[in-house]
C-alpha cells in the first residue's frame, strides 16, 4: 500500500511539475490530448482479471449472420425531444436503425411534426420542433414512422402508459414478464431530489406544466404499490430504480449496481 501510494504522489506530483515547469520542459513533454484507455479488474476465484480497453470501433450490422427478423427492432418513443430520439438519425439525415420501425403516440407526433404549430411557438422553442421533424424525416419518407392512440395494444406482455403534460403525447411503456413489471416513464422526472417530495415543481420543458404535475401524482402511488422498476432517463446512474415512500414524499430507491448478471 505504502509503495501505491508514494507511486500516485510521484505520479501527482509529475502532474503539478509538467504544469508548472519551464518553458524548456513544456516543450520537451507536449500536451496530449488523445484520450487515455481505461481499465477495469474483476477477481475471478483466486484470479485477478484486468481488462483493457485499447480502443473502439463501429461494428457494421450487416455483418451479422442472423434471421433478418431476429436483427429487427421495434423502437418505442416516449416523446420526441432530441435528447431522446436524437441517436435514431444521422446528421446529415440518415437512418442509424435502418430496419426498425418506429412507433410514437399520434398526439406527439402531430404536435412536433406540425409546421403551423411551430410556427405560432416561441422563437426559443423552434429548435424543438425543427429537430422533430429532422430526426423523424428519414423514417417518414421510408414509411417506418407509426403512429398509434393510447388504447392500442402494440406488443403482447407491453402496455402503454399515458404520461401527457411534458410533452402532448408523451407516453410510458409497462413490460411485464414472470410477475415482474418495468416502466420506461421518459421524462416524468428530471430533477429527483426536487421533483420527487414536490411533484408540482416542474420544468421550464414541460409543454403543459398542471397536466404534467398532475401525472406525477397520479402515477407515484401505484409504482410504489406495485413495486414497479422504473427506467428514467434522467435519473442517476444506472437510471433504474423504484419509487419508495417516505413521510415527506417519494425517494429514488436505486437499483443496485453490480457486476454478476443477478436473476431479480
Ligand atoms: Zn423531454
Amino acid at each position: 500500500m505504502l509503495d501505491r501510494t508514494s507511486r500516485l504522489f510521484a505520479a501527482f506530483l509529475l502532474a503539478v511539475l509538467a504544469g508548472f515547469g519551464s518553458q524548456a520542459a513544456q516543450a520537451a513533454a507536449p500536451q496530449h490530448h488523445a484520450q487515455a484507455p481505461g481499465f477495469y479488474r474483476m477477481k475471478v476465484g483466486d484470479l485477478e482479471v484486468t481488462a483493457l480497453l485499447d480502443g473502439s470501433a463501429v461494428f457494421d450490422l450487416h455483418w451479422l449472420t442472423a434471421s433478418k427478423p431476429a436483427m429487427d427492432d421495434r423502437v418505442f418513443v416516449t416523446h420526441l425531444h432530441s435528447d431522446h430520439i436524437g441517436g435514431l438519425t444521422t446528421q446529415d439525415g440518415k437512418r442509424v436503425c435502418s430496419n426498425a420501425e418506429v412507433f410514437v403516440s399520434k398526439a406527439e407526433s402531430d404536435f412536433w411534426l406540425s409546421p403551423e404549430i411551430a410556427a405560432k411557438a416561441p422563437k426559443d422553442a423552434q429548435q424543438f420542433f425543427l429537430s422533430a421533424r429532422g430526426i423523424a424525416a428519414p423514417y417518414l419518407d421510408a414509411g417506418k414512422w407509426h403512429t398509434f392512440s393510447d388504447s392500442e395494444t402494440l406488443l403482447d406482455g407491453m402496455k402503454l402508459v399515458s404520461l401527457h403534460g411534458h410533452t402532448p403525447g408523451h407516453t410510458g411503456y409497462e413490460f411485464s414478464s414472470q410477475g415482474q413489471t418495468i416502466l420506461f416513464w421518459g421524462d416524468t422526472i428530471h430533477e429527483q431530489l426536487l421533483q420527487l417530495s414536490h411533484a408540482d415543481i416542474t420544468v421550464v420543458f414541460d409543454i403543459d406544466h398542471a397536466a404534467a404535475a398532475a401525472t406525477r401524482k397520479q402515477l407515484f402511488p401505484t409504482l410504489v404499490s406495485e413495486a414497479t422498476l422504473i427506467a428514467g432517463p434522467h435519473m442517476p446512474f444506472p437510471g433504474i430504480g423504484r419509487l419508495r415512500k417516505e413521510a415527506n414524499g417519494y425517494v429514488w430507491a436505486p437499483a443496485i449496481y453490480t457486476d454478476l448478471w443477478a436473476e431479480r
